[in-house]
């Protein structure tokens, strides 16, 4: 019998001894920067002349990595060797191939906080961040383990007298996984191990800001045993192989997690039926969020700004979870609003690959950091500036966690998806309108609801509209297996990654029925 499924500890970098075995691990990935890095197609390293710089985004002029680049006649040879390679492994005992990630979930936690010094370094992550990150990539290789066992036989149907009837689940065939570089580890690693311990074979394209943390992942499924064809690492220009793979004919679902925008874009291309495509694609599609933590005049209200200041600021915003936007009662929003602000000033950011002193690192790139600069200028004019509002990209791309007052529910900072350190407050009058701000937004991800008014949570449990609802905690930090996670509308598929049912979503049932 395997042990029950319970999630990994998170470090505790107050132990001086954690502190000095997590430098340790940023010494040692230092000595590795720089170097190059192949796909690997068909268990086969291939170099390609062009290449991905990955940077690390708190310090510009260090080059984490060199990534070959997957061109389309690379990524065809990628697809030819997903096809050859289910043949045979979706027919392995998913037995098996649970223990393929019980054995990778190893390898991992016995290099835990290398794995995490590498996020450090490749996403600017705080070392409490990057230790939840690798956390999360052990336990969905832990947990979905587990699920294929308990799918594994299928489920019993009836049968009638001198029948018997078979209800079992077989795998779909070569699926596409692209993820984010916001949990560059955990959603990577759990997006191609669900669909590949269901007996699929997958193509692996990861975020171009992050493909060194993937390739990292990839040693380790090739030395636990990964059978060549059956991950093909493709890190690569997303105008030309991204949509190649997708509109491939072979391809048969695209597990993609990122901005509605390009969840959008796949999804309408992948609708298209291409010559000599046998069947409707798959496309689970997770997407932004606008995520509300709303007060109520009764609630605990140390435990509200604890709660909405590090949703917001957590790992600079940057989680499509994070707290955005701030909905609190008349009678306690003038003191909620001036103690986050307080607390929010008191909040360090810097570089956090030097040491653990930083409560926030950098935001991704350049791109981000322009991105999100521009909706602090919106929000000078949509709020009043409480906190933070600038930014320095002098030496890497640090922002300040900012926060907005008297925001319009309307106002563009309160609608848009930003992805940075910045939360914007509205007042409401009551319980009804604070529900109503918060479904005002067309996402549908995480929301929270800080009160102690019984009747109130149970209104929020019917009509706050998200995935992924919390009282009386902050709306980040879903964990596998005990908070499924997925959202509602332009927020997703609602896949519920690390949840019972989602390796559903790469698997189809058979029914044989034999009469004697
Ligand atoms: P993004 O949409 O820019 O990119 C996501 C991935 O898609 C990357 O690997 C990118 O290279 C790839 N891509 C882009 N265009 C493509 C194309 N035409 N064909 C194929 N692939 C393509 O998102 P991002 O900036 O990496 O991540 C941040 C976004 O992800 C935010 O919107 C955040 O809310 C969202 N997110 C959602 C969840 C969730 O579970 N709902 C989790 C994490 C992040």
């Amino acid at each position: 019998m395997v042990v029950p499924y319970k999630h990994e500890p998170f470090t505790d970098f107050t132990v001086e001894e954690n502190r000095k075995e997590y430098q340790k691990a940023l010494d040692y990935v230092k000595s590795q920067l720089g170097q190059e890095y192949p796909l690997i197609i068909n268990g086969e390293k291939v170099f390609t002349e062009d290449k991905t710089v990955s940077e690390n985004p708190a310090n510009k002029k260090e080059i984490v990595g060199y990534v070959s680049k997957c061109s389309q006649e690379l990524a065809e040879k990628a697809m030819q060797a997903a096809d050859e390679a289910f043949k045979s492994w979706s027919k392995w005992d998913p037995a098996s191939r649970a223990d393929l990630l019980f054995r990778a979930s190893a390898m991992i936690r016995r290099r835990k906080h290398e794995f995490s010094a590498w996020l450090t370094y490749e996403a600017g992550k705080p070392w409490k961040e990057a230790d939840a990150d690798t956390a999360e990539a052990i336990d969905f290789l832990e947990y979905y383990a587990r699920q294929i066992l308990r799918l594994k036989d299928g489920i019993e149907i009836n049968s009638r007298e001198g029948e018997f009837n078979r209800f079992n689940y077989i795998p779909l065939g070569v699926g596409v996984t692209i993820s984010p570089w916001n949990f560059a580890f955990a959603i990577m690693a759990g997006t191609t191990v669900g669909p590949m311990v269901a007996g699929n074979t997958i193509l692996l394209k990861p975020a171009k800001t992050t493909p060194v943390i993937a390739y990292k992942f990839m040693e380790v499924l090739l030395e636990a045993g990964l059978p060549k064809g059956v991950v093909n690492y493709i890190p690569g220009s997303s105008a030309e192989m991204g949509d190649y793979v997708v509109d491939h004919p072979r391809t048969r679902f695209i597990n993609f997690t990122g901005s509605k925008a390009v969840g959008l874009h796949i999804a309408e291309r992948a609708a298209k039926v291409q010559d000599g495509q046998k069947w409707m694609k798959r496309v689970i599609s997770e997407m932004g969020g606008k995520d509300t933590i709303i007060v109520d005049n009764n609630a605990d209200l140390d435990l509200a700004v604890e709660s909405i200041v590090y949703s917001a600021f957590g790992f600079s915003g940057q989680k499509c979870s994070a707290c955005s936007r701030a909905v609190i009662h008349e009678d306690v929003y003038d003191e909620v609003l001036e103690k986050v602000a307080a607390r929010t000033k008191e909040l360090t950011v810097g570089p956090t690959y030097k040491d653990n002193s930083n409560f926030m690192g950098p935001v991704n790139d350049q791109a981000a950091f322009d991105k999100i600069l521009d909706y602090i200028e919106v929000g000078k004019k949509e709020g009043r500036l409480m906190a933070g509002g600038e930014g320095d990209s002098s030496e890497g791309y640090f922002i300040q966690p900012t926060v907005f007052a008297d925001v319009d529910p309307e106002a563009r900072i309160m609608q848009e998806e930003i992805f940075g350190p910045v939360v914007a407050f509205s007042k409401a009058k009551d319980f009804d309108e604070m529900i109503e701000i918060a479904n005002n937004t067309e996402y549908g991800l995480t929301g929270a609801v800080i009160s102690n008014n019984r009747d109130h949570l149970e209104q929020a449990r019917q009509d706050f509209h998200v995935g992924n609802l919390y009282f009386n905690r902050g709306c980040t930090a879903a964990i596998v297996g005990y908070h499924p996670f997925g959202g509602f509308n332009m927020s997703g598929t609602d896949s519920k990654a690390g949840g019972p049912d989602y390796l559903l979503h790469f698997l189809q049932p058979k029914t044989v029925s034999e009469t004697f």
